[in-house]
C-alpha cells in the first residue's frame, strides 16, 4: 500500500495511542494532527479509518498498516542509530525520513541484516514480522548483549553500542569489533572472554554495551 509520508505518521501517532497506550480511538489534538488535514482524507478514503464524533478509529486494515508502519520507523530508527552511529535529534530527524523507504521487502532484509531486534533504541516493542517469526523458530536468538549469554558460548560480535569514544578505542585494542568471533569464558565476578588467542577481561557494564549473536 503506497500511503504518502503525512498518512503513515497519522497511522504511527494511532497506533502509539490505540495499540500502546490501550485508547479506543485517537483524539486529533492528541496526536498534534488538525482534522482538515487531506492526509485524513487520503486515510478514510482508503478506509483505513474511520472518524466519528471527532474521534479517529482505526478500521482492520488500518490497525494492520499501523502496525506495519511503526515497525517499520523503529527498524529505522535501529539502523541509523546503532549501525550509522547517528544518534539524538539528527538520528530521529534521519529515522523518520528513511522509515518511508523501507517498503516491502526492504524492512524484511534490514530486520534480518539486524536480526530481527525486539525493541527500538528507546526500549519500544518492535512489532514482529513473519522473519522474526521464523527466525526464532529456528532457534536464532537473534542479537543480544553479552550479558544475556553463558560461558563456553561462542559469539559473533554485531555492534557495540557507546558514545564514549575511550571505551571503543579499548574495545577495538583487543580486537572487540564487527565481525570478530569470541568464546566467552566467565560471566562472574567479571566477563572474560577469549578472541584468537588472547583473553580479556571487563566489568558488566562494557559487557552490556557489546551486542552479539549465537554462532550456531
Ligand atoms: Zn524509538
Ligand atoms: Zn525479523
Amino acid at each position: 500500500m503506497k500511503l504518502s509520508d503525512r498518512a503513515e505518521e497519522i497511522l504511527e501517532a494511532m497506533w502509539i495511542a490505540i495499540a500502546e497506550e490501550g485508547a479506543d480511538f485517537a483524539e486529533p489534538e492528541r496526536i498534534g494532527i488538525d482534522i482538515g488535514d487531506h492526509s485524513y482524507k487520503e486515510l478514510t478514503g482508503l478506509a483505513l479509518i474511520e472518524i466519528k464524533e471527532g474521534h479517529i478509529y482505526f478500521r482492520h486494515e488500518g490497525r494492520e498498516e499501523g502496525r506495519k508502519t511503526i515497525r517499520r520507523h523503529r527498524l529505522a530508527e535501529r539502523l541509523i542509530m546503532d549501525v550509522l552511529m547517528i544518534r539524538g535529534e539528527e538520528g530521529d530527524e534521519k529515522a523518520c525520513e528513511f522509515e518511508h523507504l523501507l517498503k516491502e521487502g526492504v524492512d524484511t532484509k534490514i530486520c534480518t541484516m539486524l536480526n530481527h531486534p525486539s525493541t527500538c533504541p528507546h526500549g519500544k516493542l518492535i512489532p514482529p514480522g513473519d522473519c522474526c517469526h521464523e527466525a526464532r523458530k529456528s532457534g536464532d536468538l537473534g542479537v543480544l548483549p553479552l550479558t544475556e549469554f553463558k560461558p563456553k558460548e561462542e559469539v559473533e560480535i554485531v555492534f557495540i553500542q557507546t558514545d564514549d569514544d575511550k571505551k571503543m578505542q579499548k574495545l577495538m585494542a583487543m580486537g572487540v569489533m564487527p565481525g570478530n568471533r569470541m568464546v566467552l569464558l566467565q560471566t562472574f565476578p567479571s566477563y572474560i572472554f577469549r578472541i584468537g588467542f588472547s583473553e580479556f577481561a571487563i566489568d558488566s557494564n562494557m559487557a552490556r554495551e557489546i551486542f552479539v549473536r549465537r554462532l550456531q
